[in-house]
């Protein structure tokens, strides 16, 4: 028999109707044959609403409290979607992480699983029940009850599905799958039937927000096969896998973008050991991120030295940036908000040459000017004005050949 672990967020399990349709489809996936774990979030808005009763009562609640609280959404959930089963004729059993044995360390309100003891679930499975798990909570060695930050429930998932080496684990959104391209700009962009562990963390990274990094790695990393669908929507959704043959021959899987940068140039340093560290340094001591860098050397002895960080942490950036000119007899230090980064991602680019030079002619053809690049092994990324926005990422999918109709769609 195989095990389908399956689960459903907040927005999926929002109403007693969207609980019955949960219902329903668990149902259907027993009666294909398939043993089925289902793990469900607390209903849309709980979770939330939970928090501000908290934060009625104290600014700052206790960390530990606020878990035993949070807990209690999922908990709700899990109780609700078994009655409902109950109700329908089929024999089901609800457990909260603490039951299930979700091992996790202290970290209270980001606790991380390190232990799943499946002996309970495998049980009720043997007997022929399908197995309800609060998503979000486990329990710590203490016996406290723990939460993984928000949106944990799809690690809840992944985790149970790797402890109990499930065939499957799909989860169940509003989206009906990974796109080549976010439809919102592309039109023509398609759904990828298949993309690789690493392929679709390079997306998520780079601003394409269909799955939790942290689920996906976990995923990974355990070999567990992971399908993205529709809870609202009929279709087969994207399944993430292992690279395999297959997927070799798709140069690339898809074009994603991120409006969440900033641009920060200081101009003209003078071109000594220590500068990057030295500008840089400040930075990281202020806890702020820096993503693409790029340092040109001058011909009169100095340089110019770019880098990007989140568009929350520019003003900050600049100010220490200014200081650092200051010191270190820099010209002057100027920035730009409006930029996007663009990325095209492949495995396929470890086999093949020329996908760089392809990139830029495309958006050389459509006037957009680069300001900046990086690569890695499946992945190029440039910086563009803002503007270019929808006309760099439409040029490259057509470029690429992932438009609807243009004959292959994620292999
Ligand atoms: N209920 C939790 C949250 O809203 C966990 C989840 O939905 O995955 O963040
Ligand atoms: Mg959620």
């Amino acid at each position: 028999m195989t095990l389908i672990v399956q689960k459903y967020g907040g927005t999926s399990v929002g109403t007693l109707e969207r609980i019955q349709a949960v219902a329903d489809r668990v149902i259907a996936t027993r009666r294909q044959g398939h043993d089925v774990v289902v793990v469900v979030s607390a209903m849309s808005g709980e979770t939330d609403r939970l928090l501000e009763l908290a934060r009625g009562l104290a600014a700052r609640p206790t960390e530990r409290e606020v878990d035993v609280l949070l807990a209690t959404g999922e908990q709700v959930t899990i109780a609700l979607l078994t009655i409902a089963l109950h109700d329908k004729g089929q024999d089901a059993v609800s457990f909260t992480g603490a039951q299930v044995r979700i091992l996790t360390d202290s970290a209270f309100n980001k606790a991380r699983i390190r232990d799943i003891d499946g002996a309970q679930v495998r049980k009720a499975l043997a007997e022929g029940k399908v197995v309800v798990v609060a998503g979000f909570q486990g329990i710590d060695g203490s016996g406290n009850i723990t939460t993984l930050g928000r949106g944990g429930s799809d690690i809840t998932a992944v985790a149970m599905a790797a402890a109990l080496k499930a065939d499957e684990c799909s989860i169940y959104t509003d989206v009906d799958g990974v796109y080549t391209a976010d439809p919102r700009i592309v039109p023509d962009a398609t759904r990828l039937d298949r993309i690789s562990y690493e392929e679709m963390l390079e997306m998520a990274s780079l601003g394409s927000k269909v799955l939790q990094i942290r689920s996906v790695e976990f995923a990974g990393k355990y070999h567990v096969p992971l399908r993205v669908l529709s809870s609202f929507k009929a279709g087969r959704g994207t399944l993430i896998i292992d690279e395999d043959e297959k997927m070799e021959q798709a140069l690339i899987a898809g074009i994603a973008h991120n409006r969440d940068e900033a641009k920060l140039t200081i101009v003209g340093v003078p071109d000594r050991p220590g500068i990057a560290h030295g500008i840089l340094g400040p930075i990281a001591d202020a806890n702020i991120e820096v993503d693409m860098i790029v340092q040109n050397v001058g011909a009169d002895k100095t340089t110019d030295f770019t880098f990007t960080v989140h568009r929350n942490d520019y003003d900050k950036a600049l100010e220490i940036l200014q200081k650092t000119a200051g010191k270190m007899g820099a010209q002057g230090v100027n920035g730009d908000k409006r930029i996007v980064k663009i990325s095209i991602v492949g495995v396929g680019m470890r086999s093949h040459a020329g996908i760089a030079s392809r990139m830029f002619k495309a958006l050389a053809g459509e006037g957009i000017n680069i300001q900046m690049i990086s690569t890695s092994e499946i992945k190029i990324s440039v910086v563009v004005d803002e503007k270019y926005l929808e006309l760099g990422v439409r040029a490259l999918h057509s470029e690429f050949g992932l438009d609807k109709g243009a004959g292959k769609a994620g292999g």
